[in-house]
């Protein structure tokens, strides 16, 4: 069939048998459909959508499409985690040693950061020294040593979604909930794992901003995972201000670590203790997410899960001492502080905004060659629902150096904060759990 035909019936809202859409999508990445063909395509499916029928088959043919992580020789109960991105969320950093202080090991692809929100990969690179397992043997090794199996991601795991994802990036087409939950599901089925957990962000600095848009898109995601036999939990978080209190690399590494002490900003704690919870449940260890809940935080006390994250990075070639001496990480030659210019009680603080500041100081890419300073940033002293008198610290800005940007990303902060008189609750992280 030519590719017109199949463009046309998806205008035209007739469904597509699995061989045609499997033959259409195939072709594109031998390069038999061209660009604006396949533009065409993906404008057809946004306006129109995808039956269940073609949903299954468009996920199928790009998990097939590469290389099938299969984890060989792993022993321990997996569980894949993954976020929809947002500002200031280091969760894997500190929820993966949690996990295999449990016995659980995670099985994870992560990637960089672009604009305003932060890549995993980036953060792990504030550690001298450190890098990721670069095969499937090498992250089976470190997974079966420490608990903590976290690769970068590959070009050949899943590359019809990177073609495609390329090209709704500059078509309009991204936002489509059969896409994103495309997209998402199929890089967590080229992967083996026991256990799936979706922690979709919901608000300013998050793909979904409000809690119905989030919730619709975790039903056609734990929808994919069924067709494929997985079993898919979802967590829907906050990201209306940023997640925990550091946002920028080292800083954020530094606050995972004071995290798996006891330490760290009680939303992020209540944050990885739930998915911990939730992971317990789905290895059958306990009955239900309250019971996992009190385990983690009760294991977050005893400081353990530092010695995994300290094995792993060890594994990976990184210097260990700044994981037994994260104040290693607070390295920025200078800092100042944003002082609040009114009283009240914080109301708003706008995650896309931070982030955008903290990448204006160095701590992001604005684009993919751009290179990050990994001691830049931002900590976050006060957050929505605190009360503040004029004067008070509200965020101090890690920086290299004095010049335009700074002002101008200390502009930004200020104007991410907004200010009632009446007081304002702090909003809750865990905002369901499907
Ligand atoms: N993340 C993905 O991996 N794909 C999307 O389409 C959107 C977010």
């Amino acid at each position: 069939m030519r590719a017109v035909d199949i463009i046309t019936k998806k205008r035209d809202g007739i469904l597509l048998s699995d061989q045609e859409l499997q033959e259409f999508l195939s072709n594109y990445l031998e390069g038999k459909v061209t660009d604006y063909q396949m533009s065409a395509f993906l404008m057809a499916v946004y306006l129109n959508g995808l039956s269940e029928g073609e949903l299954k088959t468009l996920t199928k043919t790009m998990r097939d499409s590469g290389q099938l992580i299969e984890l060989e020789g792993v022993t321990r109960f997996l569980i894949d985690k993954h976020s929809t991105g947002g500002v200031g969320d280091k969760t894997s950093i500190a929820l993966a040693p949690l996990l295999a202080t449990f016995g659980i090991g995670t099985a994870k692809m992560s990637g960089k950061g672009l604009g305003h929100t932060g890549g995993t990969l980036d953060k792990f690179d504030a550690i001298p020294g450190f890098t990721f397992p670069d095969s499937e043997q090498a992250m089976v090794k470190t997974i079966e040593h420490t608990g903590v199996g976290i690769m970068g991601q590959t070009d050949n795991i899943v590359p019809l979604d990177k073609k495609l994802y390329a090209l709704r990036d500059v078509t309009g087409t991204v936002s489509s909930y059969p896409l994103i939950a495309s997209s998402i599901m199929s890089k967590k089925l080229a992967v083996r794992s026991d256990g799936i957990i979706l922690d979709v962000k919901v608000g300013d600095g998050a793909f979904m901003k409000t809690l119905e848009d989030a919730q619709k898109l975790a039903n056609i995601m734990k929808n994919i995972g069924e067709m494929f036999g997985r079993t898919v939990k979802v967590v829907l978080s906050g990201m209306e201000q940023p997640l925990g209190n550091a946002v920028g690399n080292g800083l954020e590494v530094y606050e995972a670590i004071q995290s798996l002490k006891g330490e760290g900003p009680k939303d992020f704690e209540e944050l990885i203790t739930t998915i911990t919870g939730i992971a317990l449940v789905q290895k059958g260890d306990v009955k239900t997410v309250e019971e996992g809940i009190a385990l983690a935080t009760a294991k977050l006390k005893t400081g353990e899960a530092v010695n995994v994250l300290r094995d792993f990075v060890a594994d990976c070639g990184g210097d260990a001492s700044y994981i037994e001496n994260p104040e290693k990480f607070l390295s920025a030659p200078h800092q100042v502080e944003l002082k609040a210019k009114e009283s009240g009680c914080i109301s708003a603080l706008m995650a896309e905004k931070v982030g955008i500041a903290a990448m204006m100081l160095g701590a992001g890419r604005e684009t993919k060659e751009d290179k990050i300073d990994h001691a830049v940033g931002i900590v976050l002293n006060k957050k929505i629902g605190d009360q503040i008198s004029k004067g008070d610290t509200l965020a101090t800005l890690y920086y290299r150096e004095e010049n335009q940007k700074l002002s101008e990303a200390k502009e930004l902060l200020e104007s991410a904060y907004e200010f009632s008189t009446e007081s304002i609750g702090t909003p809750n992280i865990i905002l369901d759990i499907q």
